[in-house]
Parts: structure tokens; sequence; C-alpha cells
């Protein structure tokens, strides 16, 4: 067994011999199979010559000895004559092969001719595989080819893209065709855009495959300057900000996707205008104000009044991918949070208790809401004089009720106080929020047996309006047997 480049020759399978053997009779039967169809009048000039050769071999398809002469050329004449052994022979038991791109493409090497040339004759039905024959004529001849499932043409290179070309792509990557543009269906502002020659393929940012899209293209077509003709870039309003596009080069090499190009690209430019501190917001590919940002997150009050609050305080750009509050405030939460809390609520002491660095913004918004609410109620109830210990302890009490609710009280309430009819009302508190039985070890009989009796008059005093508030304070401390006169 002879070692070939790229790889050893093995027993065929019967079916692969076939198919070639099958494919070198039909080339025996009419040489046109082989033959692109040519659109102008440079290319079919070019390809009538070619045609005339390989017609002059082509003649001598019955005589085997002429042939195997014949197939000692190299260039397509030899790879035609090697080719056309086969189908007099109708034998192929050995097959090498021919790597092309991802595929590896199964030939018979007769004659001396180039191996791609005739893999890509004895595969002449394969769209893909039947440009290698004509691969190095395009370059002599400046010629374009394009090949696709049962299409074969070629053109003066300086030609656009044939029309039914572009049709066919439309369909292979699934996008919308618009004369000589291909595009999916959700271009705005931002998009990655491939040309080659006067054919633009644009795509969004969220349709950006993790596969390089020229390089898929270019196996269906030939052109001499596709390095003149071909181009990559990004449509993107941070370009107006003297940003550069970067990768160009790893792309037309096929060394990164059409995904990594964008997002690369992205993340550098970011970098760039962090680095600068640009004041702009990027938002889903576009460069809003403040204003729109406001109004495309859809914020309440106070939500717009944390958002302002940051937006003043940031002095670098600001990149959202989603409309959304919380992943926004996230970003500078640990930065500015802080500031924000004191912001809106103009106490830094409650701005302290409330904010947690790691914690989510948005809770910590509305705690601090809630927490600024209950102070308001709380400065609505008057603040009487107060002579007793006990009555001074229930004052107290409502006032953590009304600043923290039910929470705060409990917490308070952890450790009972000293005082005989203080800790008596205690545990009526606690009654009255629902946590009586799981605190009771920590009270003795009698006070359990007063504040049982007391827990009615306390949830009134919970539930007392800022008005009443004196009259019902009064009303438990006499109950509970303390006579202040609450004023
Ligand atoms: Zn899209």
């Amino acid at each position: 067994m002879a070692r070939k480049r790229g790889g050893f020759a093995k027993t065929a399978p019967k079916t692969l011999e076939r198919r070639i053997i099958e494919n070198a009779k039909r080339i025996r039967e009419d040489l046109s199979v082989i033959l692109p169809t040519a659109m102008d009048e440079r290319s079919k000039r070019i390809m009538e010559k070619i045609e005339n050769k390989l017609i002059r071999v082509w003649k001598c398809r019955d005589d085997l000895k002429v042939l195997e002469k014949l197939s000692m050329k190299r260039g397509l004449e030899g790879a035609l004559a090697g080719t056309l052994t086969l189908a007099i022979t109708e034998k192929a038991p050995y097959l090498a092969h021919l790597k092309v791109g991802e595929r590896t493409i199964p030939f018979a090497v007769r004659g001396k001719s180039d191996r791609d040339k005739l893999a890509s004759l004895q595969h002449f039905d394969d769209p893909i595989v039947r440009l290698l024959a004509f691969r190095d004529i395009a370059f002599k001849k400046k010629l374009s080819f394009y090949s696709w499932e049962d299409n074969f043409i070629c053109c003066s290179s300086r030609n656009p893209v044939p029309e039914d070309f572009v049709e066919f792509l439309s369909r292979l990557l699934g996008l919308r065709r618009k004369g000589k543009i291909l595009e999916c269906d959700h271009l705005k502002r931002e998009y990655l855009w491939i040309r080659v020659k006067d054919l633009e393929i644009r795509r969004c940012r969220s349709c950006l495959p993790d596969e390089n899209t020229l390089l898929n293209i270019s196996k269906y077509f030939i052109d001499p300057s596709l390095d003149k003709h071909v181009d990559i870039g990004i449509e993107s309003k941070l370009l107006d900000y003297g940003v550069s596009l970067r990768y160009r080069e790893d792309y037309l090499k096929g060394t990164i996707d059409d995904w990594r190009f964008f997002e690369e690209n992205l993340r550098m430019w970011r970098n760039e205008l962090r680095g600068r501190k640009e004041k702009l917001i990027y938002l889903d590919g576009e460069i809003i104000s403040a204003q729109d940002l406001l109004e495309k997150l859809g914020v309440d009050d106070i939500e717009k009044k944390a958002l302002e609050i940051l937006l003043s305080k940031v002095d670098e750009p600001i990149f959202v991918d989603k409309p959304d509050l919380n992943s926004l405030l996230r970003i500078y939460w640990k930065e500015y949070g802080l500031d924000v809390l004191e912001g809106l609520s103009g106490k830094r002491e409650l701005a302290k208790r409330i904010y947690e660095r790691n914690g989510e913004p948005l809770r910590q918004i509305r705690d601090l809401e809630a927490s600024i609410i209950r102070m308001e109620t709380l400065s609505r109830y008057p603040v009487p004089k107060l002579k007793s210990s006990t009555a001074r302890f229930v004052d107290k009490m409502f006032r953590e009720y009304l600043i923290g609710g039910k929470e705060r009280l409990l917490s308070t309430l952890s450790k009972p106080p000293q005082e005989v009819k203080s800790r008596s009302i205690a545990y009526a508190f606690l009654l009255a929020l629902g946590k009586g039985e799981e605190r009771k070890w920590q009270y003795r009989k009698e006070e359990i047996e007063l504040g049982e009796f007391l827990v009615r008059y306390v949830k009134d005093l919970l539930e007392s309006k800022p008005e009443d508030y004196p009259s019902k304070l009064k009303e438990l401390l006499a109950v509970a047997g303390i006579d202040e006169d609450v004023t």
C-alpha cells in the first residue's frame, strides 16, 4: 500500500467505490457535467479554451492506453484522463483521502495529476468539492466561481455576486433578503456586518453564531481577489466615540467566530471608554439619555430618584445589557449604594443601618422607603411627658413598633425588662404579636396572668391613631394599676 500525502490509501467500502465509478461514467457520457456555466463574455472565452482542451482528452474516453498516458499530465486534463480510466476499468479498490475543510474526501489516485483535481472531478456532484478543480484557473484567469446545489457558474471576478447565489445564501443562513443585503429580523442601531463584493450580511448581537460566517459561505465560491472583496465590521454608535475596530485580520483568517469578533470588540470599547471616563449610557446597542433610561426602565418615584442620584455619581460610561433597574444598580452598589440610600432619606444613620454592600439594591431601597414612611408616622404621634418608668417603657415599645414594625419590637423585647409591671406589659405585647407561647418561659406565673388580662389594652394601643394615643396609653396604665397623667 503506497503512502500518500495526507494519509494512506485505504481499502474502499463498496458504496464509495461505486459512487466514484458512477461519477466517472457520467463524465464519460457527458463532459458538460463537470463544467461551470460561464455568465459573461470574458469568462465564456476563457472557459471555451479550457473546454476545448478537455474535449481533446474526453474524445479518447474509450482508449485506456491513451488515457493512462494523458493522465501523467498535471492539471485538469491529466485529472480528467485519470478519472475517465475509472469508467473503463470500473475498479477503485484503494482510495486516498483529501482534507477539504472539516471533511475528508475519498478519491482514486490515477496518473500524476493534482490530488485535489482528481478528488474534485470524482465528486463533481458535490458543490463544494467540485470547485477545487477550478481553483488555479480562477486565480490565473481572474475568474470567480460559484457553486451551490445544482448550480455551477463562473464569471469575471469583477462582476457582482450573482443574484441566484444571494438567494441561496439567504436560505443557507436563514436571513431575509433585501436586494443585496441579507439580514436578521431584529436589526436596530447595532449589528455585525460582513461584506463580500456588493453583498452585505447583517446580524444583530443576539443572532450571532459561534461560527465564522465568512468561512462558511466561502466554501461555496472562489474569488481570486477575495482579500480585496471582503470586509467585516460592526455598526455601532460607540464608534462615534473614536474607538477602533479590532480582530479584523483574525476574523478574515477564520480564527475567530462572529460572536467572539463582536463581543471582543465591545469589551475593548467598554474598557477604553471607561478608561477615558466618557459619560454615556449604552443600552442594548443604543446610546441614550438619562431621561430615556428612566423611561425604558419604567421606574416608580423612589426608584427614579435612586437612579438620578446614581447617575450623578457615576463618572464613567454606563453599559446596560438589559433594561432592568436592579442589575444596573448592582453594578455600582458597592461604590455608591450608601450614597444612594443617604440621598433618598437625607439621613446618613438610617442609610448606614439599611445598606448592605452585597445585598439586593432594590430590596434595600424598599426597606428604606418603609422606614421613611414609619418615621413620618412616628412624627405624627404626640410625645407625652411621663413620670413612671413603666409608662416610659410602654411609650418606648410603642415607638419601636412604629419605627420598625413587629420585627423590631420583638427584637427589643427579646430580653424582658426588670421592673415587675413592665414585665407583665412586655408579656402582653408578646401575646399581642402572637409570640406569647414561645417566650412564656421568660416570665413568672403572676406576670403571665396580668399579661393575659392586659393584652386587649395593648392591642388597642398598637392600633391607636395619633389623637387617641394619650387616652389609650392612660387606659392601659390604669388597668395595670399605674395612675399616670398622660398629657
Ligand atoms: Zn437578530
